[in-house]
C-alpha cells in the first residue's frame, strides 16, 4: 500500500505525470485544439512508417498507434481503449468507473446515445477527481488501492465523446499496472488483435458465415468469453474458411483476444 506521496513519486519514476490540472474538466475547447494540432506538428505522426516485421514484434502501443492513426476506426480505436480498461478491471472497482467502460463500450456499437455517453463521463470525471486530489493531498481514501488513480483517469476518458486520447488512456492502463509491478497481457498484443496485420488484410467470404459461425461470434463477442474461438475456428473450417491467418488467430492459445478482435469482427461484419 502506498501513501500519497510515496504514489506520486512513484508515478514520476515511471514518466507519468499525476495532473495537477484535472485536463478533463474545464479545458476550453481551443485549447485543446491547439494542443491536438501542437501533438501533430511536433511528431510528424500522420502515420509514421512502420515494417511488417516492427509491427509483429513492437511491444510499445505508441509506435503503433502512431503508425494506425488514419487507419482506426473511432469504434476499433474507442474498444482498444476498453479493453485497456478491461484489463485493470480490479483497479476500476467504483461502479460509476465500470459504468463509464461499460457504457463507452456500448456507444462503440451504437447501442448508447452520446447523452448517456456524456453522463457516464461525467460520473467518471468526479470519481478520477476526488482519487486525484486525495493523492495529492497525501490523504488517500480508506479504500485507496494503488492503482486506482491512474485506472480512474483511464475509465473517465475513455467516456469521452473523442477517442483522440486513446495513447494516453491505454499509457493511464498500463501505468495502473506498472505502478503495482504487475506482469500481464502485453497491451502490444491486444491492439495486434484488435487490429489484425495491417500489413496482410484478410478478405472475408461470406459463404463462411454459416450459422454455426455467426451463433458462435455473437456469443463470443456478447460474453466477452474467447474460450470459444478453436471451436469457431472448426466451424469456420467446416464452412469452407482455409485463411490460416484466421484459423490461427482463432487457434493460438497464447493470444489475447478482447472485444473488438478482428476475426470476430470480420465474422459479425463489423469495423
Ligand atoms: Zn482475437
Amino acid at each position: 500500500m502506498f501513501s500519497g506521496a510515496e504514489y506520486v513519486a512513484r508515478m514520476h519514476e515511471l514518466g507519468l505525470r499525476t495532473f495537477r490540472v484535472n485536463p478533463l474538466r474545464k479545458t476550453p475547447k481551443w485549447l485543446w485544439l491547439a494542443h491536438g494540432v501542437g501533438l501533430v506538428m511536433l511528431d510528424g505522426s500522420w502515420g509514421r512508417p512502420m515494417t511488417e516485421a516492427e509491427w509483429l514484434a513492437c511491444d510499445d502501443t505508441e509506435p503503433m498507434l502512431v503508425f494506425l492513426n488514419h487507419r482506426m476506426t473511432d469504434r476499433k480505436s474507442r474498444l482498444f481503449a476498453c479493453a485497456c480498461c478491461r484489463q485493470i478491471w480490479n483497479y476500476v472497482s467504483n461502479s460509476a468507473l465500470r459504468n463509464a467502460v461499460e457504457v463507452s463500450e456500448r456507444f462503440a456499437d451504437q447501442e448508447a446515445t452520446q447523452s448517456q455517453l456524456s453522463a457516464a463521463a461525467r460520473k467518471a470525471r468526479r470519481v478520477a477527481s476526488d482519487l486525484r486530489e486525495a493523492a495529492m493531498a497525501n490523504t488517500p481514501p480508506s479504500n485507496w488501492a494503488t492503482g486506482s488513480y491512474p485506472a480512474a483517469e483511464a475509465a473517465a476518458l475513455v467516456a469521452l465523446k473523442g477517442i483522440g486520447l486513446v495513447r494516453t488512456a491505454a499509457r493511464l492502463a498500463r501505468a495502473a499496472l506498472l505502478i503495482n509491478e504487475v506482469e500481464t497481457i502485453d497491451h502490444a498484443d491486444l491492439l495486434r488483435d484488435i487490429f489484425g496485420n495491417p500489413f496482410r488484410p484478410v478478405s472475408f467470404n461470406p459463404e463462411w458465415r454459416s450459422d454455426t459461425v455467426l451463433a458462435l461470434a455473437h456469443q463470443v463477442y456478447e460474453a466477452r468469453d474467447f474460450s470459444a474461438m478453436p471451436i469457431l475456428a472448426d466451424a469456420l473450417q467446416d464452412a469452407g474458411c482455409d485463411d490460416e491467418a484466421i484459423l490461427s488467430h482463432c487457434r493460438d492459445a497464447n493470444q489475447p483476444h478482447a472485444r473488438g478482435c478482428w476475426v470476430v469482427d470480420l465474422v459479425l461484419g463489423k469495423e
